[in-house]
């Protein structure tokens, strides 16, 4: 076996929240590469409403990107900052970065 077989088999497993935390970990580092990449690739002598509007889109992305892997860090990671209920998973598929529970989102 490969080691990017192997490294493959290990991120996919459900059943161990570490490597759950892992595939979350490295989503979300590749949300941010996306992120900043974009950000990069806005005009910078631009300064029209519409580019200074996804500029600071983006870079809320990447503050809650990084909000979410400092909550990875410290073992928070999936637990609503509002009502401390455990995030629904597939709220997390689709924006791993989620800080709150859907019902505390439209707080
Ligand atoms: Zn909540």
């Amino acid at each position: 076996m490969t080691m990017s077989a192997l490294r493959s088999s290990f991120i996919d497993d459900p059943t161990s929240p570490t490597l759950t935390a892992a595939r979350f970990d490295r989503e979300l580092q590749q949300a941010a590469e996306t992120r900043q990449q974009q950000l990069d690739g806005l005009p910078r002598a631009q300064t029209d409403e519409v580019t200074r509007a996804q500029r600071e889109a983006l870079n809320q992305v990447l503050r809650e990107i990084a909000a979410a892997r400092k909550r990875l860090v410290e073992g928070t990671f999936g637990s609503c900052t509002g009502c401390a209920q455990s995030i629904p998973v597939e709220r997390l598929e689709v924006r791993p970065w989620s800080a709150t529970c859907i019902s505390c989102a439209r707080k």
